[in-house]
């Protein structure tokens, strides 16, 4: 299978943008301001998905910007990593009205365009942030305080990814003992990371680091190509 270079991944995201927020029949569209598509590198190695836009991030079209993705900032300085090293998304790309929970017909409209996310971004790890990610993509009805810290690997769509279900920040918000597991989970993030790319019994290894077709390409600590022509301020942030 071919790699995409980073230049390409952002033009494939961008105009996958462009359907979702053109084309989309979204049943959420009478009571959202923005779309919320996900911001990051377009050739991150480890991506995250939350539940559904808050408030904050309704308001700014970007997620993680409210007092959660304060704290996932703060857990991923804590590990060296900035968010900008990754990419974050979530499962519903517009907001509930009052910050409901997501209804299934809500989930089954929007998981095309994550599963289209995944699929361009090329992810070695997933961390899902609480038990709708988990439950969506894990395809298992474990929730989260059973599998959280476990890491999994999972088929999706055409290639084999680390799913790392993790807490949502916002529990960790409300309850002390939650942030600590949080935390603890988090350090384990950089050994993922450091793994070989994950590969499923009998199927070839499909995210295994192939040439740049680009050139030019950098080898990431994780083996992961990456561009080194795509500077910080053209990360994929398609609202600023
Ligand atoms: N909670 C989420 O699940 N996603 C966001 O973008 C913000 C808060």
């Amino acid at each position: 299978m071919t790699q995409r270079s980073a230049q390409a991944r952002r033009a494939e995201l961008i105009a996958l943008y462009h359907e979702l927020a053109e084309g989309h029949v979204c049943p959420l569209a009478a009571t959202r301001t923005k779309v919320v598509f996900g911001t990051g590198h377009p050739d991150a190695d480890l991506m995250f998905v939350g539940e559904a836009p808050g408030a904050h991030e309704d308001r700014q079209g970007k997620p993680f910007v409210g007092p959660a993705g304060k704290l996932l900032d703060r857990l991923l300085a804590g590990i060296d990593l900035d968010r900008e090293d990754t990419f974050i998304a979530n499962v519903l790309k517009c907001r509930p009205p009052g910050n409901r929970d997501p209804v299934p017909e809500e989930i089954e409209e929007c998981e095309p365009y994550l599963l289209r996310q995944i699929d361009l971004i090329e992810p070695r790890v997933i961390c899902t942030l609480g038990n709708f990610a988990t439950k969506l993509l894990s395809g298992s009805p474990q929730g989260i305080t059973k599998v959280h810290g476990r890491p999994q690997i999972c088929r999706l769509g055409r290639r084999a990814v680390r799913l790392y279900p993790l807490f949502h920040p916002a529990a960790a918000l409300r309850t002390e003992a939650v942030l600590s597991l949080l935390r603890q989970d988090f350090e384990r993030l950089p050994g993922l990371l450091a793994e070989p790319p994950p590969a499923i019994a009998g199927e070839p290894n499909a995210s295994a680091p192939a040439s740049d077709p680009d050139g030019g390409g950098r080898i990431a600590s994780s083996g992961r190509q990456v561009d080194s022509q795509l500077s910080p301020a053209e990360q994929l942030d398609l609202f600023s």
